[in-house]
């Protein structure tokens, strides 16, 4: 198999797994269910001469995004902050427009919508979104937006009543097994729309690997950029200056570029580091640790039931042995199970019943913020940090 945005075929092999969960955000009401819940198989690969990684053994039938997919970290304050940082780069984007319309490839529930609205205001014309995913009415939304329910393709522009002048894509590009496609769509439904920006936000496969984040592999994200494939992807598709930084901790990409009239490249090989992620020596260090813990007799807690710590406790503790729960501020998670391992979601409080010794926090970004959280609750416990900053 080729690589799907460089055509080449000299790849490595990233990571291994069997069983896993096909879908992160989905959370069951009993422990059974949850246990029986659909799995999958990864074969993560990385091409060698463009730097971009697929999950190989990706079965794109099994996946159905509908409106149970939960995927909500805006209770998060240093996750509401990121988002505030990217809907200001989206707003400030063409200044020389007075209205601009901003199109959300990917809008979720609407809530980055809503935010470039708050931050816009005036600055900002009409906002319409695409997600599949979406609960409300076709074309309601939030305050000023339009969101439909649908895979965003060319023919999704026939429902804009004007032109985008700027499109945005977050946390999308990753769940879609033929990125270059997904781009090449977008730049489609431009047409001759002249220097439309492109912003896309997608994890950086490049921390993964560096960092061994055995937490950040799932079955649904079946394409990983780094930077360099991520920029050579969009101007393949028609974008041209294309900027890519790292954000939130250095782990997402914040690409950015706007449409040109002719794709500029082709291929284009570059050393990629031939570093896999070692699952295996991770996992093994941690079940060490957590069982010197529960062999005392006392009890570890994962905090965070989002995709990190979902794939942290099912890979880490499959049997829901070592970890007594998984901590999430979100409600609507709370009193549900995660998939495989079936560990139960609790809400903060819950720990002053718990007792734990030890935290374990899977993203640095929120450590400050959970230890606040349980000074304020007036416990003692050890709190372990995956990849300290
Ligand atoms: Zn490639």
């Amino acid at each position: 198999m080729t690589c799907p945005i460089c055509r080449s075929t000299r790849r490595i092999t990233l990571d291994r797994r069997s069983r896993i969960p096909v879908l992160m955000h989905n959370l069951f009401d009993d422990r059974d269910s949850a246990r029986d819940c659909p799995v999958g198989d990864v074969d993560l690969v990385r091409c060698l001469e463009c730097g971009f990684a697929w999950n190989a053994a990706f079965d794109s039938d099994r996946m159905v995004y509908g409106p149970d997919y939960d995927n909500c970290q805006s209770h998060s304050p240093a996750f509401r902050a990121h988002v505030d940082d990217c809907a200001g780069a989206v707003v400030a984007a063409r200044p020389e427009l007075t209205a601009p319309h901003v199109v959300e490839v990917g809008a979720g529930q609407g809530t980055f919508l809503e935010r470039i609205e708050a931050i816009g205001a005036a600055r900002v014309g009409a906002l319409t979104g695409f997600d599949p995913a979406w609960r409300g009415a076709d074309g309601a939304g939030p305050g000023r937006a339009r969101i439909y329910r649908q895979y965003f393709s060319p023919a999704s522009i026939a429902v804009l009543e004007t032109p985008p002048d700027v499109v945005v894509s977050r946390h999308t590009i990753e769940h879609v097994p033929d990125p270059l496609q997904f781009l090449i769509d977008i730049r489609r439904s431009i047409g001759d729309h002249k220097g439309v920006d492109l912003f896309v936000e997608t994890p950086d496969i490049e921390w993964i690997v560096q960092h061994g984040a055995l937490e950040d592999v799932f079955y649904e994200h079946c394409s990983l950029f780094d930077a360099e494939s991520l920029a050579l992807a969009m101007e393949m598709a028609g974008f041209g200056d294309v900027r890519v930084e790292t954000r939130f901790g250095e782990q997402y990409l914040w690409a950015h570029g706007r449409s040109i009239a002719a794709p500029a490249v082709g291929r284009r090989a570059r050393p990629v580091s031939p570093a896999t992620i070692d699952t295996e020596r991770s996992v093994a260090g941690w079940r060490q640790r957590l069982q010197s813990v529960s062999a005392a007799g006392r009890r570890t807690i994962v905090w965070g039931a989002g995709a990190k710590g979902m794939t942290f406790a099912q890979i880490v503790d499959p049997d829901a042995r070592l970890i007594d729960a998984i901590v999430d501020i979100n409600p609507g998670k709370q009193g549900r199970f995660i998939g495989a391992s079936g560990h139960a979601v609790v809400a903060p409080a819950a720990l002053r019943v718990l007792r734990p010794d030890t935290v374990v926090v899977m993203n640095p970004v929120y450590a400050d913020e959970i230890r606040t959280t349980i000074a304020q609750m007036g416990l003692q416990v050890s709190l372990l940090t995956l990849h300290e900053m």
